[in-house]
């Protein structure tokens, strides 16, 4: 072997630098939980660009280049880290996300992954019994929510009477019910599976921001009408812009009458399947066809681990067979070990390890007490929110994901959208919180996601103290 080729695999080297890079990621973690440091640095694309094209280690030990990516990226172990729906992961499944890369066993087939395999299984049935689906349920793993709405839709696409799209590709004008809040992936999803907008039919939210499901039947026939045959429902648990919940009971209960598949896109917040305080707004998730959960929301995995459920077994299997050999091989005991029969993915990462990591070191209960915390989280800051008169908060939170914006008397509409989009500039840009911001009817609001279980109240309140005093000027 070449003598570079010798140093890159040498297991001397790779020991001190790992010493070097836990030792680096500990004292970071200490210095972001403790906000010694801020939340970001802010850079402009271009000048971060330029930074890293001029950037050589040279002579500077390997743990310089991982000392300057740190410093010059999020911290989201910060407790005023309150923006993007991405969990501060548990150092633990850190650790595992480590042990996966490093392994890096493909999971495509048993043999390419014989633990993270069965691991799998033994996390997807844990959940799948969670959200109360019973011994019929299965499912699986893959990389982000975004693949798992798609990985679902297909499924649900495969059960359309009458066609086979695997086989003759679209003939007919198919389409899918969703929220007008849902989640830009279900739109995407549907798009690439050839519906085209027509085949997305946006139902209305009322004043909280959930579907009007009373509007189900309505829009089913106006489809219907307009020669749409509707496959599916998605419910949203909850919304991505306003954290509320659907009513699933009530589509639920829409899709046995039709007889239509419903899919649930939970990748927020089906995490509260844990916590017997907040699963009550899950209520119904038991009647889903299928179910999207991402484990890097609310249950404190690295990026990007997500659950895709469904309530039959055989339905875990639809996706990518053929109709035919998927029908006849209802009866057959099907190999769960080789995932790619299943997902999207042919190598996949070994993202079971690290829930499975959390939930051995720590029990079942902790997944609770982060739910529990994070939207008692929400309802804190609602609290304060209301307590301030230049505040006005969009709509009491179910979750953590609260929407608020900074008003002043005799400032115009346009005006308040203006001044709130500064204030959240204003703020990246300095660095000391992260918040992001959303549009509702029309009206610029702030968003933050209590995503952190280390913020507390006095976070709370200075990020409010913050954004009055730019919202006034001074
Ligand atoms: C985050 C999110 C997604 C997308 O999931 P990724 O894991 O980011 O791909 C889809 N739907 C909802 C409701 C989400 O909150």
């Amino acid at each position: 072997m070449v003598e570079k080729l010798k140093q890159v695999y040498d297991p001397e080297s790779f020991k001190q630098l790992g010493y070097e890079i836990i030792d680096l990621l500990t004292h970071h973690l200490e210095e972001a939980q403790n906000e010694h440091i801020p939340v970001m640095n802010w850079q402009e694309p271009s000048s971060q660009l330029d930074f890293w094209k001029n950037y050589a280690l040279g002579d500077k030990p390997a743990v310089s280049l991982f000392k300057e990516i740190i410093g010059k990226s999020i911290h989201i172990h910060h407790p005023k880290y309150m923006g993007h729906q991405v969990c501060p992961p548990a150092p633990v499944a850190a650790l595992a996300s480590l042990v996966s890369a490093f392994l890096n066993n493909g999971m495509a087939i048993y043999e390419m992954g014989g633990a993270a395999t069965a691991i799998e299984k033994v996390v997807v049935d844990l959940i799948v019994q969670k959200v109360g689906y019973g011994i019929r349920g299965d499912g699986f793993i893959t990389s982000g929510g975004t693949l798992g709405n798609l990985t679902a839709l297909l499924a649900a696409r495969q059960q359309v009477k009458n066609s086979n799209i695997w086989e003759n590709g679209l003939q007919d004008n198919i389409g899918v019910m969703v929220s007008a809040e849902a989640h830009y992936s279900v739109d995407r999803a549907l798009r690439v599976m050839g519906f085209g907008a027509k085949g997305i039919i946006r139902i209305p939210v009322g004043k909280n921001f959930t579907m009007q499901t009373q509007l189900l039947e309505a829009c089913y026939e106006n489809a219907k009408q307009d020669g749409i045959r509707v496959m599916a429902v998605v419910g949203c648990s909850p919304s991505t812009s306003t954290g509320m919940f659907d009513d699933l009971e009530a589509i639920a209960g829409f899709c046995k009458k039709e007889k239509i598949w419903f899919h649930v896109d939970a990748a927020h917040g089906g995490g509260a399947v844990f916590s017997e305080k907040y699963k009550h707004l899950l209520k119904g998730i038991d009647q889903a066809d299928s179910i999207v959960i991402d484990g890097h929301k609310m249950l404190m995995t690295p990026g990007i681990m997500t659950f895709v459920l469904f309530k039959e077994k055989n339905n875990s299997y639809a996706t990518f067979n053929q109709k035919a050999q998927y029908l006849l091989a209802k009866t057959k005991d099907e190999e769960w070990y080789n995932m790619a029969r299943r997902t999207m993915e042919c190598t996949k990462l070994m993202m079971s390890i690290k829930f499975y990591s959390i939930l051995q070191c720590y029990g079942e209960e902790v997944f609770a007490q982060s739910v529990d915390c994070l939207f008692d989280l929400g309802k804190e800051l609602a609290v304060k929110i209301k307590q301030r008169q230049n505040f006005e908060l969009a709509l009491e939170p179910q979750s953590n994901i609260v929407c608020f914006r900074y008003i002043k008397p005799a400032v115009s509409a346009a005006g308040l959208n203006r001044l709130n989009s500064e204030i959240r500039n204003e703020i990246l840009e300095k660095g000391e919180f992260y918040i992001v911001q959303t549009a509702l009817n029309d009206l610029v609001y702030l968003r933050t996601t209590l995503m952190n279980p280390q913020t507390d109240g006095g976070d709370l309140e200075e990020l409010l103290d913050e954004i009055e005093r730019i919202g006034n000027g001074n």
